[in-house]
């Protein structure tokens, strides 16, 4: 394992394709969660160096938008080949500012290879249509064109993937990017920037202003040259992003929270589903969006499923996630303990019974780490917050049903529409789940994690609105079509009128 020793790293904007710092030069510490030591610090900017930002990938953008596509995907290429080379030493950077377990993060470091080459490809397939035109000597197509400059906002759950669902297919489609990372996890965008500068990509294409949210990313938001935003987080700030960007008639997409559940009816393979439940639920210690966050079990099989997952809940290891034997790493900050230990006090107070769990770690060698038990409850009503709110951390709540009808109203139950899974062997069951479980994505016998980038990923409801990260999908984020007619009769044609049918 590449053994990288962070500490005293400074993260500063990257603008026109210079490494540059804000005027005021404010800087906010970057913490380890594993050991709430401190690793670095990054630059709080302003809205002048948005505006920098912004002028220098206007500029940038005309020339880009020339290059033709399968040339702009060459520089992708090369990115992901210097993500492969450099997969291991992103990895252990990503576990020490992010906190989610070594296994986790190289395999989320693969998604942004994935991701590189699969977006390159993308360069000589942005297809249009062509079509026959109503009248006589007449051609008619239609042809995808880049939109223009595109505001970028992260969170720091997946600090290097996300941001490569966003800006690749941005890229390769002609347009240019200023890109916000969260404040948690700026070491991650720098790693990222750095390779797509090393790939040569031209100066401007690529901006990064760091910063907070209500500072940088309200003046992207707001910023009148920039057409789009593609921003994934919480759903109470999505909200606030789609009002301001809906005055200023900005394309707006917004992958936002989930509250994912995994169905287990009573003729599943109970072995397979208890390893995808832990899989889903306590992976990244529930801080997915896709995460599993309740179990909607047939009455039949609940006491049995119970036992084993409390079975398998003992051997999750916690700590430290640069250990690969560690399973469970720390979640993200102190604020995020304090709002998982809520819930779980809700929880027991709302009438949950509390099968494992539901405390703070505190064992002295993980002191001073952000350490939350994986926690189990039980009896949860589907009405009860618990079971309706999103928690984020490692919290897994049982809901009992007596039939499949009632698991399918139970699981669209909830505000969100991200991701779901049923355990079953009915393949009718199966056939009926993936049409009436309301989600973006549908599992059928895996857990609710696992998306694969050439697929789209995003969900309905209060998840997002309407658009998608990720396949080809993203691409209609990211382009616009035009439509084109050539007349070559040499005489004015009228449609609809000098044609009937
Ligand atoms: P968050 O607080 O909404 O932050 C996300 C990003 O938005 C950060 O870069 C943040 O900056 C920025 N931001 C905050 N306030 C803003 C404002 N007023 N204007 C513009 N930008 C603003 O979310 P988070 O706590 O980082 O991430 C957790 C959430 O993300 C969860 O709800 C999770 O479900 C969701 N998520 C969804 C998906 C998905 O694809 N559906 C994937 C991963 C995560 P600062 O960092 O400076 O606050
Ligand atoms: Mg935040």
């Amino acid at each position: 394992m590449a053994n990288i020793q962070l500490s005293g790293e400074k993260v500063i904007n990257y603008i026109n394709g210079e490494w540059t710092s804000s005027k005021k030069a404010k800087f906010v510490t970057i913490v380890n969660p594993a050991d709430g030591q401190p690793i670095g610090e990054v630059l709080q900017s302003s809205k002048e160096d948005v505006d920098l930002a912004v002028q220098a990938a206007k500029q940038a953008q005309k020339k880009w938008s020339r290059v033709p596509a399968p040339q702009r995907a060459q520089y992708l290429y090369q990115v992901g080949e210097l993500l492969k080379e450099r997969k291991e030493k992103l990895a252990s950077i990503l576990t020490q500012e992010m906190g989610k377990v070594i296994e986790e993060a190289r395999g989320e470091v693969q998604e942004g290879i994935d991701m590189a080459f699969y977006m390159a490809g993308e360069g000589r397939r942005l297809f249009g249509q062509t079509t026959p035109s109503e009248l006589n000597d007449k051609f008619a197509m239609s042809i995808r064109v880049p939109i223009g400059v595109v505001g970028i906002i992260t969170p720091w759950n997946f600090p290097i993937a996300i941001a490569t669902w966003k800006s690749f297919p941005a890229i390769v489609a002609g347009n240019t990017v200023i890109w916000k990372p969260a404040t948690e996890t700026p070491l991650m965008a720098r790693e990222l920037v750095k390779i797509l500068d090393e790939a040569g990509l031209p100066k401007g294409v690529m901006n990064l202003v760091c910063g907070s949210g209500s500072e940088v990313g309200s003046a992207i938001v707001e910023h009148p040259d920039i057409d789009v935003i593609s921003f994934t987080g919480s759903n109470e700030v999505g909200r606030a992003i789609a009002e301001k960007g809906g005055k200023l008639l900005k394309r707006v997409s917004l992958e936002m929270g989930g509250k994912n559940a995994v169905i287990v009816m009573e003729d599943a393979d109970l072995s397979l589903a208890v390893e995808g439940i832990i899989w889903s639920a306590f992976g990244t210690s529930g801080q997915r969006c896709t995460a599993c966050s309740r179990v909607i079990v047939h009455e039949n099989v609940k006491a049995e499923l119970e036992k084993r997952l409390l079975q398998e809940m003992k051997k999750l290891t916690i700590g430290n996630g640069l250990n690969e034997d560690v399973k469970i790493g720390p979640v993200i900050n102190k604020g995020a303990l304090k709002k998982i230990h809520e819930f779980v006090e809700m929880g027991q107070e709302e009438g949950a019974d509390l099968l494992a769990g539901g405390y703070i770690v505190q064992e002295e060698d993980l002191d001073g780490g952000y350490y939350y038990a994986p926690t189990l409850f039980t009896n949860v009503r589907p009405d009860m917050r618990i079971a309706q709110e999103e928690i984020f951390g490692p919290v897994l709540s049982i809901i009992p049903v007596r039939s499949f009808e009632e698991a399918v109203e139970v699981n669209n139950s909830v505000a969100y529409g991200l991701s779901s899974s049923i355990y079953t062997r009915d393949v009718n069951r199966v056939f009926a789940a993936q049409r009436d479980l309301d989600t973006g994505i549908v599992y059928i016998n895996a857990g609710t994690t696992g998306a694969e980038i050439h697929l789209p990923f995003g969900g309905t409801k209060g998840t997002g609105n309407g658009h998608r990260d990720s396949g080809v999908a993203a691409l209609d984020v990211f382009m616009e079509w035009k439509s084109v007619y050539v007349d070559f009769s040499g005489k004015l044609q009228r449609a609809q009128i000098d044609v009937e049918s």
